[in-house]
């Protein structure tokens, strides 16, 4: 086992890997740029090293530094967390030819899946249903692409092949409307991605978004864990999450599971991973695979009782790999609650200090924040400051106990989201679930 991790990233999920490590009996370094001095996970942590000022182009996406970082404290291995430079085959790369292990699936594993076009080519391979679309990259000729938009049928969303984050996507409902779409959405990708190529899926007018965690060895050994419904999103972007998906029969979910375990294995897949899909009518078409943990992992630990971001450092570290499919056993609800640093129903960022902080508690309540009384939420980076997880033997219950969470939940100084997620608490088409991944924006429409 490693005996030294160096976590290259920040917030919440600094210190949920570091609390993963500290389990394990492993030493952590934690790196973290000048604005984030103060971090609760960096006075916790073994040893920290600043990378550099607050613009995360100059810390947190500053490759030579993490890794000077990792060389000068003697570090093992290196866990990305999500988002900076979690999903970047060439920092995995940098990491491993260093010297390092790097807490995640191989480079080029990284590098097929961060290309959508290559990512669903590479699902069509293993069996994995995906979303109708154009075979692959849309070509220049505009006569082409019209007659691949009539084929598919409209509506249509034209998507950026190294899009993430919910950027890089334009729905078109007319032909008249389809050239400038492919055009904007190519400019606005080769800027944002470094990447202008762009592909045409059929724009699914009622979906849920459902997806499925994987854990493989990176070689014969995947399992799957089972769903999360994150249908609750506004611009692409969830806000809560639950697991298992309400109202889907588990048969539907075994076979989809199953496949992305095959898949897995095909792949030689490594580590923990996401099998994005859109959920239509009973069937599940692919959207995308993230090959790094998800914001939205505790929902999955409290309804199976696995601790993922220690399976991904027991992988990264070449222990044998013993969970088996038929021990992964699913009980009660879990649901998790985004609290962002932001206007609840204008959505605007508002960093700042936190004058007053108090967490909720009690049965089945789980809050993962690098917050306190007194924090600075800095401007630089994501808003998320809170993740507030309620687990029940039943989804009225892990309902109800989130009602009562948010209903404890103080925080002064700052605004927050929390009074979005009590509205929603109450809304009767959530709570009855299985609302699509347009409801939430059509609600906020319909606000006075
Ligand atoms: P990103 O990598 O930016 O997160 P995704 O491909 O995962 O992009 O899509 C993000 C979200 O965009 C989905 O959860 C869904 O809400 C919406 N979306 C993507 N593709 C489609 C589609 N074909 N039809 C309808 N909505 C879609």
């Amino acid at each position: 086992m490693f005996e030294k991790i160096l976590i290259a990233n920040r917030g919440e999920i600094a210190l949920r890997i570091q609390r993963a490590c500290r389990e394990l009996g492993i030493k952590t370094v934690v790196v973290h740029s000048e604005a984030d001095r103060e971090a609760k996970y960096v006075r916790l942590a073994d040893e920290s090293v600043c990378i550099g000022p607050a613009p995360s182009r100059e810390s947190y996406l500053n490759m030579p530094a993490i890794i000077s970082a990792a060389e000068v404290t003697d570090s093992e291995a290196i866990h990305p967390g999500y988002g900076f430079l979690s999903e970047n085959a060439d920092f995995a790369d940098r990491v491993e030819k260093s010297g390092f292990v790097f807490i995640g699936p191989r480079p080029d594993t990284i590098r097929l899946m961060g290309d959508k076009v290559s990512a669903k080519h590479a699902m069509i391979e293993a069996g994995v249903p995906v979303v109708p679309g154009s075979e692959g990259a849309l070509p220049d000729d505009p006569q082409e692409i019209i007659r691949v938009a009539r084929e598919v049928g409209y509506p249509v969303i034209i998507k950026a092949a190294g899009g993430g984050g919910g950027r890089g996507m334009r729905v078109v409902y007319t032909e008249a409307a389809l050239l400038n779409a492919v055009t904007m959405t190519r400019s606005e990708a080769g800027a944002a991605f470094n990447n202008p190529e762009v592909y045409m899926e059929k724009f699914l007018e009622n979906p849920r978004h459902i997806e499925i965690q994987v854990l493989a060895d990176g070689g014969r050994n995947a399992v799957w864990l089972g769903e999360r419904d994150c249908s609750m999103q506004r611009r692409h972007q969830k806000v809560i999450e639950e697991a298992p998906a309400p109202g889907v029969a588990r048969r539907l979910i075994e076979r989809i599971g199953d496949r992305c375990a095959d898949a897995c294995r095909k792949m030689g897949y490594r580590g923990a991973g996401t099998f994005e899909f859109l959920y239509e009518n009973g069937e599940f078409y692919f959207i995308e695979m993230n090959t790094r943990i998800q914001v939205e992992h505790p929902v999955t630990e409290l309804i199976t009782g696995i601790d993922l971001v220690q399976q991904q450092i027991l992988i990264a570290a070449g222990e044998k790999f013993t969970l088996r499919q038929r021990d992964i056993a699913f009980k009660g609800h879990a649901i998790e609650c985004r609290i962002n640093a932001e206007d609840p129903f204008r959505f605007v960022p508002s960093p700042g200090r936190i004058t007053n902080w108090h967490t909720p508690g009690g049965p089945g309540v789980r809050i993962d924040s690098h917050a306190f009384n007194g924090y600075f939420v800095p401007p630089n980076y994501d808003s998320m400051i809170a993740k507030v997880i309620t687990y029940g033997d039943t989804r009225d219950q892990a309902l109800a106990r989130m009602r009562i969470a948010l209903s404890e939940m103080v925080v002064e100084g700052i605004s927050t989201n929390i009074p979005l997620h009590r509205e929603l608490l109450q809304d009767s088409r959530f709570i009855e679930g299985g609302t699509s991944i347009h409801y939430l924006e059509n609600k906020l429409a319909q606000r006075p």
